[in-house]
């Protein structure tokens, strides 16, 4: 793995471990790229097939939902047939262990993901998400959860049924919506004070897989900026971050590993 990076980078990485190591508290913020390379797509890739006319800002709001509740329930059901068979890739596993390791150091790892799918968590991560669940659903109107479609029971089925109808909630006949943070709408409360707390209070902060265009989410790392912490990035392509302090230019899946080993060495 040593053998495909770059003198350079290597060094960077070699660099990023000495901090990590000598810090306590660290707060990570991982986005799309992150599970890019388990196979799902980023929102910067273009959409393919049925919906390659539909941008994702015309699909992924409040807005749209009223307007054509179909169209929208429709892209999830299809997002999550995407989304369903991928399973974490080497960067997610890297964090995990990285977690795993630092129960018994005196290392606190906060994990922050702007990602709607469950990959942190099937790497045996404990992991805040900002943006909601892919997984769950609940009522557009009463906004209470629905059960009857979760991760499971779309798992205990043989043949895993999308079905494009919409659902009504059984409380008030309001339609069922992805339990996902849409553009336009609030994060959930306790989520954001978790990240707000972790992002001032650690000591290094870690951009992973974000194109940091995203807010309130992008700005976490200005936050840990202004009260004192180092910022390190991981992302093949520059980003509008202004105030990293070490950036690590390739894919998460092959720098994470190495990081956490050099970091535990
Ligand atoms: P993004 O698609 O904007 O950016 C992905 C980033 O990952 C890019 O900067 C890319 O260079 C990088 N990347 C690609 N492959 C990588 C790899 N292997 N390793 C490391 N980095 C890699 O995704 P984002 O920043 O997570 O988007 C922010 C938020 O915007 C999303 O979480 C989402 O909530 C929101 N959003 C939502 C929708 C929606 O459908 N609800 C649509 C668009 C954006
Ligand atoms: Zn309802």
């Amino acid at each position: 793995m040593l053998a495909e990076l770059s003198p350079a980078l290597i060094a960077e990485v070699k660099l990023a471990a000495k901090l990590l190591a000598s810090k306590r508290r660290i707060c990570i913020l991982t986005g799309a790229g992150i599970s890019a390379e388990s196979g799902i797509p980023t929102f910067r890739d273009k959409q393919t097939g049925l919906w390659e006319n539909y941008g994702v800002e015309d699909l992924a709001t409040p807005e749209a939902f009223v307007r054509d509740p179909k169209l929208v329930w429709s892209w999830y059901q299809w997002r999550r047939q995407v989304v369903v068979d991928k399973a974490p890739n080497l960067a997610h596993h890297a964090l995990a262990e990285w977690q795993y390791h630092a129960q018994t150091s005196d290392q606190q790892v906060t994990l922050i993901t702007q990602n709607v799918d469950d990959l942190h968590e099937q790497a045996g991560s404990s992991v805040t998400h900002l943006h909601g669940h892919l997984w769950r659903n609940r009522c557009g109107q009463c906004e209470a959860p629905y059960q009857d479609q979760s991760r499971a029971s779309y798992d205990n089925q043989n043949a895993m049924s999308f079905d494009e109808a919409l659902l009504t909630c059984p409380h008030c006949d309001g339609y069922i919506r992805p339990d996902i943070v849409w553009f336009g709408e609030a994060l959930p409360v306790n989520e954001w004070q978790t990240a707000e707390a972790a992002a001032t209070n650690c000591e290094v902060f870690i951009s992973i897989g974000t194109s940091s265009l995203v807010y309130p989410a992008a700005g976490l790392a200005q936050l840990a900026k202004q009260n004192g912490a180092q910022v390190i990035e991981i992302n093949p392509d520059p980003t509008p971050n202004t105030i990293v302090d070490i950036t690590l230019a390739e894919k998460a899946g092959m720098i994470l590993p190495l990081l956490i080993q050099e970091m535990t060495a």
